[in-house]
């Protein structure tokens, strides 16, 4: 028994084992479970149950397990966990009844599942956890590989005078949910990789995210020196060398672990180009038992998905071919092939010469390869025409699968009771089923909207309440508690924007035209206020920059308290943000938001977007469920872009959206803004739901390789 079993009364045996399976964070039962345990301990810990059992006082422990109520309800909560678990009932079993026991291995450099386990840094992190727990939701036989991160992404903390400051924290193991993996005689599972000229060993802990396994590497074990050991401590940190070695750990150790544990993967998702050395992997198997390289490569080709995530040339990795060289001299004759060969897969011409590129190594190894949203799929289309010359570039074969969040992660417990209310319970198991949603016209308008003045509440206290701990602990002056929200209004019409800060999101681009921005703030009768959240990469400078001025404007007097900077962007504060905000704002230069997905959490939730038709905007706005700024017109002239672009959001603010927020019947409802909010909720919902996205992926990737797979064996007999 673990500590934490031994702690448990009797009745209350499996509370560990509820709290260590994410699976509670997206089921309101087993939430309600644990904020009915303690409710004081469930906010002090930021909703963690793993700390929250740690933490718990034995008589609270006993009390609840001698009120009734509480054990019927704990009771329910397993009799719904078990039924989940098993997976006979499920989307995929019942579709595919054919595919039984095939595995899909899903690769990903980061995973945003949980606050509690900060091993993501943002959009692309929280896409692998959305897509883990859907892939739990619908039966998809999924396995997840990753890294454990100690020291996870930075938390972020800006002094006065702006500029992003990284606080690296170590994570306390044993207040995540993870479990150490184990081997023979309990000894942590163990794996090594060559990487130059020395073997590095990693260990492995485990993730439940309901059905779905996740397995983290860890590189921080005694067997290892010390620069290998600090190989998986953080997130995106290091130079080109480090990344070279975690790039080479996720892709070649994460085939090792996944085999050491016992799995055989049919088919291979590498989500982003960072796990591309995986078909490396799988090459070498393949001519190890005796295949020619050709005949194997084309063998992996069959078997590998790439999804590729960004049209920003400095989003895809590379490597100088003296770097390449050196991890990989003794590599490529176990893969049958010489160093030119080797460095074909990868050679790519970059600005400053040709070097090895992960994103041209996973898109010439894999059978099928897809950007994430339809515009996305255009753009990678041109831009990778060059790796298939025989092409036109409408030929090109990189499909698209547009990104989609996980409802039950980002629905506040609010709007789903609504939902249960109105939509029905079903809700739930047909997200992505329009017709569901076509029910949101029997809400009432007045308990849409007290439900959303109710989020919006719970945001301005959580600022508050988050000033007010910083305030205790000494750790903000006076004027921070001023650009952290002090004077935010809860009456006024707010707009959100947060994501990372990179120099393309053009977080500013609001205050181009100061004057005319002052006057739609200020407005006496009809103010208008801003909050803005993010990090900028600990290496990006001009995007720190932005966040300098962001933050200088929060400081800046004349605008009068209407703008807010909030420091430590992350989940936590990320569903508080696309929960109680009233529009939510995204300004990409146009085509470079691959997707972007934090606007569908906020349509989810009822909030309307006001966005350049970029990424998913471009196929969610039908005129009626938010508002789109500019045009598709692409101008030359990056200013004269920024100019047009802010022109529009002030015309928009100006004439439609601050009217139609403070037209306001006899009961002080907004019926117009109302119909907008219903809209947004109803279209883009199931369009953009984790539960459309991963089917999509399913019929369109995964299901064509499984059955190639199905083939290829019954060829073996
Ligand atoms: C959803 C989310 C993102 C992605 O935001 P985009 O608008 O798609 O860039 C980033 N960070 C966090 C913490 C999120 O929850």
């Amino acid at each position: 028994m673990t500590p934490l079993e031994e702690k448990m009364p009797a009745k209350l045996q499996r509370l560990p084992e509820l709290a260590y399976n994410l699976w509670w964070s997206w089921n309101p039962e087993a939430r309600n479970l644990f904020k009915r345990l303690d409710l004081t301990l469930w906010r002090s810990t930021q909703h963690n149950p793993v700390q929250m059992l740690h933490e718990i006082k034995t008589e609270r422990l006993e009390a609840a397990a001698n009120d009734a109520a509480f054990l019927r309800r704990y009771n329910q909560v397993l009799i719904r966990v078990d039924q989940e678990m098993s997976n006979g009932h499920s989307w995929f079993y019942t579709t595919y009844p054919e595919l039984t026991g095939k595995t899909i291995a899903y690769f990903s450099a980061e995973f945003g599942l949980h606050n509690s386990l900060p091993i993501y840094s943002g959009g692309l992190g929280i896409l692998s956890g959305d897509h883990a727990k859907e892939a739990s939701d619908l039966g998809l036989p999924l396995v997840c590989v990753g890294f454990m991160y100690p020291q996870g992404y930075f938390r972020q903390r800006i002094p006065t005078h702006g500029w992003q400051e990284a606080v690296y924290q170590q994570l306390d193991m044993s207040m995540a949910p993870i479990a150490p993996v184990l081997g023979a005689h309990g000894h942590p599972l163990m794996i090594s990789v060559p990487i130059g000229g020395r073997h590095v060993f990693a260990r492995a802990w485990k993730v439940q995210v309901g059905r779905t396994s996740l397995y983290l590497m860890d590189t921080d074990v005694d067997e290892n020196n010390p620069w290998e050991r600090e190989l998986s401590a953080r997130l995106y940190s290091g130079d080109n060398e480090m990344r070279i070695r975690q790039e080479i750990m996720l892709g070649i150790g994460g085939v090792r672990l996944l085999r050491k544990l016992g799995y055989e993967p049919d088919v291979w998702h590498m989500n982003e180009g960072h796990s591309a050395f995986l078909v490396l992997e799988l090459i070498r198997e393949k001519v190890q038992m005796g295949m020619r390289f050709t005949e194997a490569a084309a063998a992996v080709q069959q078997q590998t998905i790439f999804t590729t995530h960004t049209p920003v040339p400095a989003g895809h990795d590379t490597f100088p071919f003296h770097m390449v060289e050196h991890y990989f001299a003794n590599f490529w004759d176990e893969m049958g092939i010489n160093r030119e060969q080797f460095l074909s897969l990868g050679e790519h011409q970059e600005p400053w010469g040709i070097a090895f590129n992960m994103t041209v190594l996973a898109l010439r190894m894999s059978g099928m390869a897809n950007g994430v949203s339809k515009l996305h799929g255009q753009v990678s289309r041109e831009m990778w025409h060059e790796v298939w010359l025989d092409k036109s570039a409408e030929e090109v074969p990189i499909t698209s699968v547009t990104n989609g969040v996980h409802v039950p992660t980002w629905i506040s417990s609010e709007m789903s009771d609504e939902f249960d209310k109105y939509l029905g319970p079903e809700w739930r198991e047909r997200q992505d089923d329009p017709a569901i949603w076509a029910r949101v016209k029997d809400m009432p308008a007045e308990d849409l909207w007290n439900v959303h003045l109710e989020m919006k509440r719970k945001l301005i206290h959580f600022l508050r309440e988050r000033l007010r701990a910083q305030w205790i602990a000494g750790t903000a002056d006076p004027l921070q508690v001023l650009v952290n929200g002090r004077l935010l209004d809860p009456y006024a019409l707010t707009i959100g924007f947060a994501r990372r800060f990179a120099t393309y999101k053009r977080a500013t681009l609001i205050f181009k035209d100061l004057e005319r921005l002052r006057r739609i703030l200020l407005d006496t009768h009809r103010p208008v206020q801003i909050v803005f959240a993010g990090k900028a990469h600990p290496a990006d400078d001009p995007g720190k920059r932005l966040i300098q001025e962001v933050y200088n404007l929060a400081k800046n007097n004349q605008l009068g308290g209407r703008v807010a900077f909030l420091e430590d962007y992350d989940m936590h504060m990320a569903r508080y943000l696309t929960q109680g905000v009233d529009v939510w704002l995204n300004t990409p230069r146009r085509p470079r938001e691959a997707s972007g997905t934090s606007g569908m959490k906020a349509s989810l939730n009822g909030i309307p977007n006001l966005s350049i038709l970029d990424g998913w905007w471009a196929e969610g706005y039908n005129g009626a469920n938010g508002w789109a700024i500019g045009s598709e017109k692409v101008y030359e002239d990056p200013n004269a872009q920024d100019w047009a672009d802010a022109n529009s959001i002030y015309d928009l603010l100006e004439e439609e959206i601050v009217p139609l927020f403070y037209q306001r019947d006899r009961d002080d409802i907004p019926r117009g803004w109302i119909e907008v909010m219903r809209e947004a909720i109803r279209t883009n919902t199931p369009q953009f739901s984790m539960q459309r996205m991963v089917k999509e992926y399913t019929t369109k990737l995964y299901v064509p390789a499984l059955e190639a797979s199905l083939l290829e064996k019954a060829g073996d007999y």
